[in-house]
């Protein structure tokens, strides 16, 4: 297959993977071991086999992007120019594979994971259904970006299964907890940051130095067990309802792919956030995510609505010295709009699981075994179209733990993992 010149047209032509995105992934085939590839049109253009192996090209065939990550904002800028022109030129053949020829791994190692609750809109629906007697917004809600600490090593490619995850519940009607597989499994649709180059101990990130840090953007799902969630996170947050999988898409979006998609953030004026959040010119994300819930759209969360900008994220996580490593992966918190289609996460689409939603003609609250969720994002290109983050996609598959706490029987398990 022969891109270029004779085949620029298909690729450019309405196309979310033309030459104003190249997003970055890492992708294997049936004999060749995983490396670094940039998606254009339906192909993965192999960068080695394009762009040559010497000098810091070899990060190009590393089964992840973290090597090419630590090189840094100009090194990425100029291989970008050097994607482009190539593409002007025409691809060599032998670099260019079908997407759907490849397998597509997780693109970078996932070194530490922070998960912040940047919505305005999702943290004052959240608050409505984990604490009705109270104000929905927390006090420090307004004066910085409030985050958990994630788990890192749970964070998975989108493709990978979800198995259901078990643990202690209790609702308030019940006098003990019980333990038993997650009945409020839900999603979190999410935009996520990748830090490409990190920092020292003792070194916090400036809110105007994002730029020179972060290497891109990924979609994420955010799996949350709201039944496990709602009894264990007072008073230290979020834990197990959250740490058995996080999944990203395969594609990691540069920040110079979304340039054009920067926006004013909405007014922080009521309060003022600190000095050290003060961006001298700050922008947020005009980012459209979609939910598909068993192949059909329940929700159209938009980015532009999130109350804090990515760079005051990294700003507020770094202010106390912790120091950030190439791969720190952050993702923003649920995405959700004012209007009820825009929510982010099921337990706000059904009311804290009140209010069913019609899905493929059943009335549907969280998630049941064998369904699937596939979150899809898009943005304005430098091109005039737009420009896509692809998808990221789960399956849930059964609970491997009984309410006896015990794994099923073998043949039981046998049949969970292949059915
Ligand atoms: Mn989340």
């Amino acid at each position: 297959m022969e891109l270029g010149r004779t085949g620029t047209a298909a690729v450019t032509d309405g196309s979310p993977f033309g030459t104003d995105n190249l997003p970055y992934g890492v992708f294997s085939t049936p004999s060749t071991r995983p490396r670094v590839g940039v998606r254009l049109g339906d192909t993965v253009v192999d960068l080695g086999a394009a762009l040559g192996s010497d000098g810091p090209d070899a990060a190009f065939a590393a089964p992840v992007l973290n090597p090419f990550m630590a090189q840094g904002r100009t090194r990425w800028a100029e291989v970008r120019e050097r994607i482009t022109a190539l593409v002007a030129a025409g691809v060599p053949d032998a670099a260019v594979h079908a997407v759907g020829d490849v397998v597509l791994h997780l693109p970078f190692e996932v070194a530490d994971y922070v998960d912040f609750y940047a919505c305005e809109h999702h943290a004052t629906n959240l608050g409505r259904l984990f604490r009705p007697d109270t104000e929905p917004l927390t006090p420090n809600w307004k004066h910085m970006p409030l985050g958990y600490h994630g788990r890192a090593g749970t964070v998975v490619v989108s493709g990978t299964d979800i198995v259901r995850p078990s643990g202690q519940r209790k609702d308030t009607a019940d006098a003990a907890p019980a333990f038993g597989p997650s009945t409020r499994l839900d999603i979190e649709a999410e935009l996520g940051f990748v830090v490409g180059v990190g920092t020292p101990l003792g070194a916090p990130i400036p809110v105007d130095a994002f730029a020179e840090h972060v290497f891109g953007a990924v979609l994420v799902n955010d799996w949350s067990a709201r039944d496990l969630q709602a009894w264990e996170y007072v008073p230290l947050g979020p834990h197990l309802g959250k740490s058995f999988a996080t999944s990203v898409s395969p594609w990691v979006v540069p920040l110079l792919a979304l340039e054009a998609a920067r926006i004013p953030l909405p007014g922080q004026d009521d309060p003022r956030p600190l000095p050290y959040l003060r961006a001298s010119a700050p922008w947020g994300l005009d980012v459209d995510l979609a939910v598909e819930w068993n192949g059909e759209v329940v929700s159209r969360p938009p980015y532009r609505e999130m109350y804090w900008s990515p760079a005051q994220m990294l700003a507020h996580m770094t202010v106390n010295g912790a120091s950030t490593r190439t791969g720190d992966l952050f993702a923003s918190g649920t995405v959700s709009g004012p209007a009820t289609n825009q929510r982010g996460s099921l337990i706000e689409l059904s009311s804290g699981g009140r209010e069913p939603i019609t899905v493929t003609g059943e009335p549907r609250t969280f998630l049941l075994d064998g369904d699937t969720v596939s979150l899809t994002g898009t943005a304005p290109g430098a091109a005039g179209g737009r420009i896509g983050f692809g998808e990221v996609r789960g399956r849930i598959r059964p609970a491997r733990l009984t309410s006896a706490g015990r794994r099923p029987r073998l043949t039981d398990r046998r049949r969970s993992v292949t059915s």
